[in-house]
């Protein structure tokens, strides 16, 4: 146990059971609270304590629902774990209360029964917490890439579906580009691969700078990278592009800052005859990218029927 002590609150319509209790547990270990059984501040108060001890009357149908609101895991009573105690008679509440999950002591109650199942909500409470943090922390991973941090492969296919239902659904505008780094190889073979590694982190981090919170960066492949515009029209795409690609060309990378990297990079919107899917937006957008590839890198290629903005190239 840590030297704070913990806090409990004791939901009590009488007040006796409560005072009971107090007595049985002490003070140095618990710090009580006692309060009546109102379904309104009692799931907010529970938020704020370690452990809710629920003191049942047999007729109490109010105490149940309250009870039940406090076990509704997205009600406002999730953050603490619940104990009920109930007379030794009130046989269908305590039944009632361990269907829903909880631990329940019975009144009169054995001192070190009544600790020991306390230590168990405690406990169990403590595993559901990490667990929790855990699952979370790995729906954070799952989503992300490990070298750059950028949002995955994954995590952008499935942005993509979505975004493309979104402006179709309400007739919006939603442009891709995709960014593919030039002759890359040739930065690992000269300079190593960890310094190719610190080459994409440093891009990546560039591109994030350079774009809106509700654009979608992700890295889409090994030195390419994939930004999503919701509600952006090509001209805007295109302008953003530009920036881009402007900013990567100066951007100072390598160990010591002496490299520049070029990029050349591929743009794509919808709504357009030949866009009417997510494949087919990444499709064109890619068509683009590698007609810029093929005409010299270090541009940008715009899916027809736009002419191609190829008088970005730099001087
Ligand atoms: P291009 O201009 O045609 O795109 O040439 P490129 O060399 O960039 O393209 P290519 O597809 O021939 O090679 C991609 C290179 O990217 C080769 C690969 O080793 C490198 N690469 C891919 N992923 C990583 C990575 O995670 N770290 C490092 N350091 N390099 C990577
Ligand atoms: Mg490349
Ligand atoms: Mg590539």
């Amino acid at each position: 146990m840590g030297e704070k002590p913990f806090a409990l609150l004791l939901v009590d319509d009488s007040r006796s059971t409560a005072a009971k209790l107090i007595r049985a547990l002490g003070s140095e270990q618990y710090a009580p609270r006692i309060v009546p059984p109102d379904p309104q501040q009692v799931p907010r108060l529970a938020s704020e304590v370690d452990l809710v001890l629920l003191c049942l009357e047999p007729a109490a149908d109010e105490a149940l629902t309250l009870l039940r609101r406090l076990m509704d895991v997205e009600g406002p009573g999730r953050g603490a774990p619940v104990l009920v105690v109930a007379p030794a008679e009130a046989r269908a509440l305590r039944l009632a209360a361990l269907r829903l999950g909880v631990e329940v002591v019975s009144e009169p109650w054995d001192d070190d029964e009544l600790r020991a199942r306390m230590q168990r909500c405690f406990s169990a409470h403590e595993l559901l917490e990490t667990l929790a943090a855990q699952v979370s922390e790995l729906q954070k991973l799952s989503v992300m890439d490990g070298l750059t941090l950028l949002h995955n492969h994954r995590y952008f296919q499935e942005r993509l579906r979505e975004e493309f239902r979104v402006a179709q659904r309400y007739d919006d505008a939603l442009s891709l580009i995709l960014v593919d780094l030039d002759h890359f190889k040739e930065i690992n073979d000269r300079y190593g691969h960890p310094a190719g590694d610190d080459v994409l982190r440093q891009v990546a981090r560039l591109l994030l700078q350079t774009m809106r919170e509700t654009d979608i960066v992700a890295r889409y492949g090994g030195e390419e990278f994939a930004v999503l515009l919701p509600r952006t029209p090509l001209p805007g795409a295109i302008t953003v592009a530009e920036r881009i690609w402007k900013e990567l060309g100066t951007l100072p990378v390598g160990p010591d800052g002496s490299l520049r990297v070029t990029a050349s990079l591929g743009v794509s919107g919808f709504p357009h005859r030949s866009v009417l899917s997510p494949e087919q937006l990444l499709l064109t957008a890619d068509e683009a990218l590698y007609r810029a590839k093929r005409e010299g890198r270090n541009r940008i290629g715009l899916h027809s029927p736009l002419p191609l903005l190829s008088g970005t190239q730099r001087s």
